[in-house]
């Protein structure tokens, strides 16, 4: 199968890659995560993507003009009030499993999109592997969007393979980010470290 693979980082794309490849299909990787705050970020975390692609020789589809305001318009809020902000924000974080569910949508739906338009079989994502990610959820997302834009969902479940994956990620020298991604949740690391409060290690 020809398969577009949402990557959401070098490290959760390590396992995948392998996976596909040992199954035999012909992957593309695609780029889109608006959620990464901030723009410091987002480029360290692609920039180590392109370096994994270019050494694994995968080709990746990039959608890489930053767009955070395409995230905050999800909750109603102003990019304005955050595109540049490298402190709190002040503002109420919208809550999980919603917040995320919102994040999933429009990620998947962004590849889904992409696939159908390319003529790509199906389409997956690498959120698949992550513990920390509400797997059900996203695979609901994923097969919602596979009807929708008629591409299959390619479904494995590779979070069983996550540890052997990130210890990978290091002996490779990849950017190991320490927060899911937006900006909501690199303030829920720094509330949980003030308050001494263990803080999970993201990869
Ligand atoms: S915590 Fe992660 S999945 Fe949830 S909204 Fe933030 S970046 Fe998206």
């Amino acid at each position: 199968m020809n398969i577009l693979l949402h990557i959401c980082c070098s490290n959760c794309a390590i396992y995948p890659v392998r996976s596909l490849r040992s199954e035999k299909h012909a992957l593309t990787g695609f780029w889109f995560n608006p959620n990464i705050h901030p723009y410091e970020e987002y480029n360290l975390r692609l920039a180590s993507l392109k370096r994994l692609a270019g050494e694994w020789k995968f080709d990746v589809h990039y959608s890489d003009n930053y767009s955070p305001e395409e995230y905050f318009q999800l909750f109603n809020i102003s990019d304005e009030v955050v595109i540049d902000c490298n402190g709190p924000t002040g503002l109420k974080a919208p809550q999980s499993p919603e917040r995320c569910r919102s994040c999933y949508q429009l990620r998947l739906e962004r590849t889904a999109e992409h696939a159908q338009k390319e003529g790509f079989d199906a389409f997956s994502t690498t959120l698949l592997i992550s513990p920390y990610q509400d797997f059900e959820q996203i695979v609901a997302t994923g097969k919602e969007l596979a009807d929708k834009y008629n591409v299959q969902f390619h479904l494995r479940d590779y979070r069983p393979y996550f540890r052997e994956a990130m210890a990978y990620a290091k002996e490779l020298g990849l950017y190991r980010q320490k927060y899911c991604g937006c900006v909501f949740s690199r303030e829920e690391r720094t509330t949980r470290k003030k308050s001494n409060i263990k803080v999970q290690s993201y990869k």
